[in-house]
């Protein structure tokens, strides 16, 4: 049976045969335990993760010490967020987020809520992104961190990353932004930028799953961070566990590859998205969920008023794997808390569909999908009117 083109890059992206050839040694003649000092097999082991670290720092313009090896976003933001939030708990508890973080970021907030943080979720504009004028009246003596994504992963907007560090700057407080969907795909960098900690997940660039990084800043300001796993004090005590070799070598040739192709594969990516949307808006009442000026190249969110995200989904996913804006965590879908922020009504944000495309998307896959999508809205919209 033929597999459906593949367009949701955003959930995780197949790994690059380039990155899957570089790892297999690693599960096989080189499976030394890269903290193990007194054998080759172990030097063998550090020597491919130095240079893991050296390729995953520098596409985010870090420098290598400052890259802890996690499991991925999730952990990193654990981590990024406990860890400060005990680190500088003599300074005060407040933390600043925003509604359409990701989960990983949100109900880490919520738990540190139970142990006497005070967090403010802040509210973003129609467009997705939030205002800095609220940002900063939003601050108080008590706060310590602001934490808000690089960009979002449903509907693929950008926030403004240098203006939300310029405010950190200005109150001496610390920045966690979570790069997992932006690293990789648009150029970010933790100097330019000015952010203190930064979030990547391999799996979200076509490296492997389960590994993943916090770059963790070491001067100007140097962060302090509390460890939330607790052994034999690996990564500088940050974060103690014996390390994934073959996932790290993954990541940072996934790293490597993404530095060399980002700014062509963005442009390539962009050119068919942009044919994606135009081709979907043309069929009347499709709507593009937040700004269409800050946003990924790869990613477009459509509401198909006269359809719903399930009845797409089901009359198409022969042909295309695709995800509703919504989270379905259980048999009722409920509409995505992202939209919702956004003002977009109920009955949209059930009727969303977000498209990721990806390094192995083609033309002649967007041809496909562009016709099937097509027919099956003209199909429902047919229905609902008989
Ligand atoms: C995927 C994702 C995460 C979680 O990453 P994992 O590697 O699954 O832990 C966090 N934040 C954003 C924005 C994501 O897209």
């Amino acid at each position: 049976m033929k597999q459906p083109i593949y367009l949701d890059n955003n959930a995780t992206t197949p790994i690059d045969e380039r990155v899957l050839q570089e790892m297999l040694p690693y599960f096989t003649q080189n499976f030394g335990n890269a903290a193990s000092r007194t054998h080759v097999y172990g030097w063998i082991a550090q020597e491919a993760t130095d240079l893991a670290r050296e390729r995953i720092a520098q596409l985010v313009n870090a420098h290598p010490k400052e890259i802890i090896f996690t499991s991925g976003s999730t952990e990193s933001a654990n981590l990024a967020i406990k860890g400060v939030y005990e680190a500088y708990s003599s300074k005060g508890n407040h933390i600043i987020t925003c509604v359409t973080e990701h989960k990983a970021v949100l109900d880490t907030c919520k738990h540190l809520e139970k142990f006497g943080a005070d967090v403010t979720y802040l509210p973003v504009k129609n467009d997705g992104r939030i205002n800095i004028n609220v940002l900063e009246k939003n601050i108080k003596p008590s706060t310590i961190l602001i934490a808000i994504m690089y960009a979002n992963n449903e509907i693929g907007v950008i926030q403004p990353v240098k203006e939300i560090a310029a405010i950190a700057r200005k109150y001496h407080l610390l920045f966690f932004c979570d790069a997992a969907q932006a690293a990789g795909k648009i150029p970010v960098d933790v100097i330019n930028d000015d952010i203190h900690l930064l979030s990547l997940s391999a799996h979200k660039m076509y490296g492997p799953k389960g590994v993943g990084a916090l770059y963790v800043r070491r001067k100007d300001p140097r962060i302090k961070l509390i460890a939330q796993m607790d052994g034999g004090g690996h990564e500088n005590n940050m974060r103690s566990g014996t390390l994934n070799v073959p996932g790290i070598v993954g990541f940072g040739k996934a790293c490597e590859i993404c530095m060399n192709e980002m700014s062509h594969e963005a442009e390539r990516l962009c050119a068919l998205r942009n044919k994606l949307e135009a081709s979907l808006v043309a069929l009347n009442n499709v709507f593009i969920n937040g700004s269409t000026q800050y946003r990924l190249p790869h990613v477009t969110n459509l509401s198909f008023e006269g359809a719903t995200a399930n009845g797409l989904i089901s009359a198409l996913h022969k042909i295309v794997a695709v995800s509703s804006g919504s989270a379905c965590t259980s048999a009722l879908s409920e509409p995505s808390y992202v939209l919702k922020a956004l003002g977009v009504s109920d009955e949209r944000a059930n009727a969303s569909l977000r498209f990721a495309l990806g390094r192995f998307t083609t033309e002649e896959d967007i041809t496909i999908v562009i016709e099937a999508i097509t027919a099956s809205i003209k199909n429902l919209r047919h229905q609902t009117i008989h």
